[in-house]
């Protein structure tokens, strides 16, 4: 068995140790005789596996007690429309948009009604996060929708909109359990589990308890309610159950490694020794402006798209794969989530590092 570094944007890595670990209780959970896999959900041996996930989330996270944890299935995407869908009053709500996910999002917003873009960073390719502080927020807004970390462009929100009272939604999907987040501060999270928690599929969701009495549109499927979730512990139907497993195991994981503080200033270290060299490097350059810079996905390329091929061919022989940026910015992307160990970025830049003195530099 051979362990690459995958600097994959999602699905991405996992901790070692989880995987070890759900291998391990593949075939016998705990002595039950069973995969998770196979296990009805009913199960009082299950209850406790997402009775854990959310508990450990709580603790992870701080969640006040006046915020539900929802786990559900349609990965990110099907957010898009759940928003919009539960959340709406007048029809009309305000969006930020940073990048493709944010996009998607509005346009989705729009099948179900009127939804207004009050800031963009379209005009520098996404390279930036917009100043919002002052936002010309809607007297009729029924919330104000951003997206934390943009996995495509490499940027992420240093500080929260101020949104002049209304409810703040927030797509985390690529920074959720990255750092410590003030729950508080949002209406609504939700993060796509495959970027940095777990198997795609499923979508964790926190929602303040008082916007589930918020009635939904006409034609809301029950499915895509999440009164219903609530009111049925995310057991209205079966569950992603195995996967709301391998959820709780990285709970669990992060916390025995000391929680969000520790894990951030992992991040942090880890990604500065791409940055650093970034930016001193003669070849390769960093796409996006220093103070929106992710600590999840970094962006860069060299001027010649000949040579970034040429760069992620190399690569990849030698053990470093999926740098192949997004397919609408082209260059490179590393994606370094929690799991992507330190001596992964460190090899990586070493790799550039004799990459660019081969280039001539
Ligand atoms: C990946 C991603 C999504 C979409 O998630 P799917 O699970 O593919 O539906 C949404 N938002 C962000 C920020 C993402 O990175």
């Amino acid at each position: 068995m051979k362990r690459i570094y995958n600097f994959s944007a999602g699905p991405a890595v996992l901790p070692e140790a989880v995987l070890k670990q759900a291998a391990e209780e593949m075939l016998d959970y705990k002595g039950s005789g069973m995969s998770v896999m196979e296990m009805s959900h009913r199960s009082k041996t299950y209850q406790q596996i997402i009775d854990e996930a959310e508990a450990d989330l709580r603790t992870l996270l701080d969640i006040p007690s006046n915020y539900k944890v929802l786990f559900l299935q349609g990965g990110g995407t099907t957010q898009f429309a759940m928003v919009p869908m539960n959340l709406s009053k007048n029809k009309t709500a305000d969006y930020i948009i940073t990048g493709h996910w944010a996009q998607k999002a509005y346009d989705e917003a729009k099948i179900y009604g009127d939804p207004k873009i009050i800031a963009s960073s379209k005009d520098k390719m996404f390279s930036y996060i917009p100043d919002v502080s002052d936002l010309p927020i809607n007297p009729d807004a029924d919330y104000v929708y951003m997206c934390d970390n943009n996995t495509i462009y490499g940027t992420k929100f240093k500080s929260y909109p101020n949104t002049k009272g209304k409810i703040l939604v927030n797509d985390a999907s690529s920074s959720f359990l990255s750092e410590p987040m003030d729950v508080t501060k949002f209406g609504l999270i939700w993060a796509g589990a495959q970027k940095n928690v777990g198997p795609a599929g499923v979508v964790i969701c926190i929602i303040r308890e008082d916007l589930l009495q918020n009635e939904v549109l006409p034609f809301t499927p029950t499915l895509l309610q999440y009164k219903i979730h609530a009111e049925n512990g995310s057991m209205y139907n079966t569950p992603p159950a195995y996967g709301i497993y391998v959820c709780g195991l990285v709970f669990k994981w992060l916390i025995s490694n000391g929680g969000l503080p520790a894990i951030k200033k992992y991040n942090e270290t880890k990604a500065a020794i791409l940055y650093d060299y970034l930016d001193q490097s003669k070849l390769f350059k960093g796409t996006v402006e220093k103070n929106s810079r992710s600590l999840m996905n970094v962006c860069f390329r060299t001027e010649d798209e000949a040579v970034n091929e040429q760069f992620i061919k190399l690569a990849k022989a030698a053990g470093f794969d999926n740098l192949k940026g997004h397919r609408t910015t082209g260059g490179m992307r590393a994606s370094i989530y929690n799991a992507m160990p330190m001596e992964g970025v460190q090899a990586l830049v070493d790799f550039m590092k004799k990459f660019e003195q081969e280039h001539g530099h």
